[in-house]
């Protein structure tokens, strides 16, 4: 197994979900830990100090907004030497471009794309200056193909893969690396709240909703999960990915083979 025993892993949006998970799985790789959200609850430090003595490494909890710009680059300075960074938060919205509200437009491409060209801006001299750096981005299925009714969350996904490429080219010298994981659906509080107006609209039971629905285009019929994800960001920290970079991985189940 990976050792990343003595690196520090930043993971943005963090206190839940597919972040959280992430972090748990880097921590048991022997990583220390900087959790993230905006709330800066007693429970968001409490999921520190428990991921903290169940993997004996040291975790911190900072509370900063991915939508703004400056909070995004003192979480990395607050951070200290971040090895691995994990751009991992992100919300959803879904409506019809018409009726789309322009805030709702504006939140998501800052928590789901800008973010990261700021936390990645910030991060990366002091990779460059220890030699060492993983970058890696949480995109989706909908960074490779659209969906309607998700134009801001499929434009920010794309987004975060061009991001991709880009900085894995300008860092393609160094040893540097940074790529994408496009999970398809995963069962996290992300999606579980679409489930009940979904539900509704369509007159569905919760089991026909996810099959017929959610993972309609799923050819596995199978949610991706949180341990999968977690388990490829540590593979793309190891020494067997040394040469990926500027890249995406999908755990779609299948869904960009269609
Ligand atoms: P989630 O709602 O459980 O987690 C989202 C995280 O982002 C939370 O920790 C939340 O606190 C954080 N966050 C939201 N706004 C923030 C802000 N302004 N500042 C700081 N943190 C903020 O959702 P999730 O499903 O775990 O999603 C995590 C990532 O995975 C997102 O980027 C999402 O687009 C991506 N993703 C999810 C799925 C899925 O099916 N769940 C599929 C593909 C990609």
């Amino acid at each position: 197994m990976t050792s990343l025993s003595n690196k520090l892993a930043v993971i943005t949006g963090s206190n839940s979900g597919i972040g959280l998970g992430v972090a748990e799985v880097l921590a048991a790789a022997g990583a220390n830990i900087v959790l993230n959200s905006f709330t800066d609850r007693d429970e968001d430090h409490a999921l520190a100090a428990d991921l903290a003595k169940r993997h004996g490494v040291k975790v911190r909890y900072i509370a900063a907004d991915m939508s703004k710009g400056d909070d995004c680059r003192q979480l990395i300075a607050k951070a200290g030497d971040v090895d691995i960074l994990v751009n991992n938060a992100g919300i959803q919205h879904v409506a019809a471009i018409e009726e789309f509200p322009a805030a709702k437009w504006d939140a998501i491409i800052a928590i789901n794309l800008t973010s990261s060209f700021h936390t990645i801006a910030a991060a990366l001299p002091g990779m460059r200056k220890r030699g060492w750096g993983r970058i890696v981005n949480i995109a989706s299925a909908h960074g490779l193909t659209a969906s309607p009714f998700k134009s801001a969350y499929v434009s920010a996904k794309h987004g975060v893969v061009g991001l991709t490429k880009t900085v894995g080219l300008e860092t393609a010298e160094v040893n540097i690396t940074c790529n994408a994981i496009c999970p398809g659906y995963v069962l996290t509080p992300l999606i579980d709240s679409q489930i009940p107006d979904t539900m509704k609209k369509y007159n569905m039971t919760r089991e026909q909703v996810i099959r017929d629905v959610l993972l309609e285009r799923q050819p596995s019929k199978e949610f991706a999960t949180i341990e999968q994800i977690g388990g490829t960001a540590v593979f793309l920290c190891s020494p067997a990915a040394d040469q990926i970079t500027g890249t995406t991985i999908s755990l779609d189940g299948g869904w960009t083979a269609l």
